[in-house]
């Protein structure tokens, strides 16, 4: 908006909150819409950011089936059995297929958001964008993994197929204001600790690593591909890799330096590493993030420190 476009908010709100948009609400080139993309919709638009799914490991595992619906499957009643037919009640085309066919019915330009976890448990560190995968296919994250890998595979698809104007992006953890504080993921989990006076929740051994984005990088990184004249995919992602235990150090040393941290057992399938090749994008897009973490957290914090205790402690 602040380049002067119009944006059309399309939201279920399984995770988003209308609080993180009330102060646009009266901005006339500002819309919401509480929809579901496993639904049908018309409108008219230039470009379609399709970001919807859960991105939360705690939130996309609640309804896997769902997650895995709605990022990919042509679900038709007469093709499946009975048992499929209770899932197909509610939809039988979906996710980023309508928006897939909203984009090629009125000629936009589509940008998928896929991610690192496409990757899956990396054999290849950094990770760079031919780099096939290491995804197991029957594991609890594989709703999400294969989803999202599928998803691209329909995106490049349409492309093919339907001559579609389309761009992917596969996002590595990103992290900001706003984001749900029970969200369950490490960053949000561990501030949001540290503020309440918890111990800090390391899973498995804290020895695994993630490369931690701040939001306004990603969004500079979606625009410029969305902008620009490559499909991709890229990946959009800050380099600065940390264990999980480097992490819980940076957020004692930001927020409280004699915060605990608990171990805990870890979930299955958890990536060991993750860390970006951001190449690909520096060279083409002329993109890369600017904000490393130990900037970008406190940020976060002051943020997380208003909506837990309200404005009088902010
Ligand atoms: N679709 C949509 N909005 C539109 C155009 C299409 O939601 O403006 C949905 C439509 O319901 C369909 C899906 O996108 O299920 C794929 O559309 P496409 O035209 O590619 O496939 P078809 O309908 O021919 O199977
Ligand atoms: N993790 C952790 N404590 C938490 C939540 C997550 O140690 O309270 C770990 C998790 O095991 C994983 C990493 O943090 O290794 C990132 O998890 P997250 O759910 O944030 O995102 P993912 O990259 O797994 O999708």
């Amino acid at each position: 908006m602040a380049s002067e476009l119009t944006v059309i908010v399309v939201d279920n709100f399984f995770t988003g909150r209308k609080d993180n948009v009330a102060h646009h609400l009266a901005n006339p080139r500002f819309e919401v819409i509480r929809h579901d993309v496993v639904e049908p919709i018309l409108l008219e638009v230039d470009q379609i950011y399709h970001l919807a799914c859960p991105a939360s490991p705690v939130h996309y595992k609640y309804n896997p089936i769902k997650t895995i619906i709605s990022l990919l499957i042509q679900f038709r009643k007469s093709k499946f059995s009975s048992k499929f037919a209770a899932i197909d009640s509610w939809t039988n085309v979906v996710g980023t297929l309508n928006m897939l066919g909203l984009a090629k019915r009125i000629g936009a330009r589509f940008l998928l958001t896929s991610t690192s976890e496409v990757y899956g448990d990396p054999l290849q560190h950094p990770q760079v964008e031919t780099y096939w995968g290491n995804v197991n296919p029957i594991g609890v994250r594989s709703c999400y993994d294969e989803g999202k890998r599928t998803a691209e595979t329909l995106t490049m698809d349409y492309h093919r197929g339907a001559n579609l104007e389309v761009r992917i992006a596969r996002i590595f953890n990103t992290y900001g204001p706003r984001m749900c504080i029970d969200d369950g993921r490490v960053v949000s989990n561990f501030v949001a600790q540290a503020l309440r006076k918890e111990p800090l929740t390391v899973y498995g051994d804290g020895k695994q690593t993630r490369s931690f984005q701040y939001v306004s990088d990603l969004v500079e990184g979606l625009m410029s591909l969305m902008e620009g004249e490559h499909i991709g995919p890229f990946n959009l992602g800050n380099p600065g890799e940390f264990t999980m235990l480097e992490l819980a150090k940076v957020v004692q040393d930001t927020i409280d330096s004699n915060a605990r941290i608990e171990f805990r057992p870890n979930t299955a399938d958890d990536p060991h590493k993750r860390k970006p090749d951001i190449t690909r994008a520096k060279e083409l897009l002329g993109w890369e993030p600017k904000v490393p973490l130990r900037e970008g957290l406190p940020l976060m914090v002051t943020d997380f420190r208003k909506r837990i205790f309200g404005d009088q402690e902010a």
